[in-house]
């Protein structure tokens, strides 16, 4: 049996270096490229900042490393993916200067498992050497959780697919080269088995963003990057069927599994931030003639501070090391993933708050990273599905391994129990 909590030497002093580069490179990226795109787009003035960056982690081999081999990556573990992440996490810039951005990570390896091959010549090389943008769209104006809902719809018609529906919050469609998008093929099947995936270039005649949104409240309507788009007869081949027709959901979990863990691998770093920045002003803010840090009410927000990331961070590495082992996404990986994915928001607003708080004013200010930490806490409650319904996979996994009670009283009602041990061991009080 084996049980360890440490990271083997050689790997250390990649994350040292990485963790140095991030600070000193990237981090400063954040301070001058603040539009919504800019991490992704690749005609953003930041593609050229993050071009001889992205040379440099391509040359260290650190470049696509949840890919395997074959597609240009590392074939990282979970683990080690983790452990990168949490780094990376601390700008919005990381992923993309390390080649493993959403959406962009996920669509690639749903186009290497069911591209043709000229989808893989045309897209994914570009996709994955980080010279594109692509989108994955599935959320539509009147349903997201509930894939039931979904009204668009793709219909064939001789060798094409004719697409006609809207889609909302489809993230970067605006400068991606293409869009993976979920429709239903069969209206006549429940969803699960009547939706498919389809390619949809940039440009099909019939696709129209109608406009652009935002999170938060920070820039001029139109500006955001997640689209609102209408299809109206719009043409794409038959070839641009990913995977079977009707199995879009099965496609779809190549990259949700993967996807939900690297949030969650990202917030520990976001977590990590604000500790440091709640500890530093601790140190430095005197009140009442003493550090905020000697107050115990303050060592009390440190103190929770520090347990829930740590006991967050095991659950993520954790979640991480099953998935390794078990190289699937099996009921038991799954569980963890919906576990980790409904705790990331919760763990995020106590923590941040608790760093704003400490700052007073400053907090508050957009002065500190802070503010914009705190406005993106609520998105991940809802991206790639809202708690609750993470939650209830919880539950009902957990709920798989009891029974109900055997008979009007509970399995533990301590006088049927008692009566059942002292036929037992009652005989040696006597
Ligand atoms: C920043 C950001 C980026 C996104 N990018 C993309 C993208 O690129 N592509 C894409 O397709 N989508 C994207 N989305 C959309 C995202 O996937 C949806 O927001 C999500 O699936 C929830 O759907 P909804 O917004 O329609 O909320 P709804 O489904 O309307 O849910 C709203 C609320 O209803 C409640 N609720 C829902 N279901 C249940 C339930 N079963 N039990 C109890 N309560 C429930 C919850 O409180 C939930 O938060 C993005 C969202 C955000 C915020």
């Amino acid at each position: 049996m084996s049980w360890s909590f440490e990271t083997d030497g050689e790997f250390q002093e990649q994350l040292n270096w990485i963790e140095a580069f991030t600070a000193q490179e990237i981090e400063p990226l954040d301070l001058v490229f603040r539009e919504p795109g800019d991490p992704w787009d690749p005609a953003s003035p930041a593609a050229k900042a993050m071009a001889p960056l992205r040379a440099i982690v391509k040359e260290r081999r650190l470049w696509a490393c949840h890919l395997g081999p074959e597609l240009g990556g590392e074939g990282f573990g979970q683990v080690k993916l983790g452990l990168m992440n949490e780094i990376l996490g601390r700008s919005r810039f990381g992923p993309s200067v390390f080649g493993c951005q959403a959406p962009d990570s996920g669509n690639a390896e749903i186009l290497a498992h069911f591209g043709t091959p000229h989808q893989k010549a045309k897209y994914l090389q570009p996709l994955v050497d980080g010279q594109i943008a692509s989108c994955y769209s599935m959320t539509e104006p009147q349903a997201g959780s509930d894939p039931a809902e979904f009204r668009c719809v793709a219909t064939r018609s001789g060798d094409e697919w004719v697409i006609n529906g809207e889609k909302w919050f489809a993230s970067h469609a605006r400068f991606a080269e293409f869009l993976l998008v979920m429709v239903v093929t069969n209206t006549d099947v429940p969803i699960h088995q009547g939706a498919s995936i389809l390619l949809v270039e940039q440009g099909t005649p019939g696709m129209k963003i109608l406009r652009n949104a935002a999170v938060g409240p920070y820039v001029e309507s139109g500006d955001g990057v997640h689209a609102y788009i209408r299809f109206t007869d719009c043409r794409v081949p038959a070839e641009n069927l990913l995977g079977e027709e009707g199995r879009g959901f099965l496609v779809a979990q190549t990259r949700l599994g993967g996807g939900r863990v690297h949030h969650a691998m990202r917030s520990v770093g976001v977590l990590k931030k604000a500790m440091d920045m709640m500890c530093e002003r601790a140190l430095s803010r005197t009140t009442k003639g003493e550090l905020l840090a000697n107050k115990q009410l303050t060592q009390e927000k440190i103190a929770d501070t520090y347990t829930q990331i740590l006991q967050y961070r095991l659950h993520v590495l954790y979640t991480a090391w099953l998935i390794d082992k078990h190289k699937e996404y099996n009921r038991e990986v799954r569980k963890e993933i919906a576990a980790i994915k409904a705790a990331t928001p919760k763990v995020l607003q106590e923590v941040v708050y608790r760093a704003m708080h400490l700052h007073g004013s400053l907090g508050m200010s957009d002065e500190t990273p802070l503010m914009t930490m705190w406005a993106n806490i609520p998105e991940l409650g809802v991206v790639d599905g809202p708690s609750e319904v993470h939650k209830v996979t919880v539950a009902r996994t957990v709920l798989r391994d009891y029974d109900a009670a055997p008979g009007l009283f509970p399995s533990y009602h301590t006088p049927t129990r008692r009566t059942a041990a002292m036929a037992k061991y009652g005989h040696l009080l006597e």
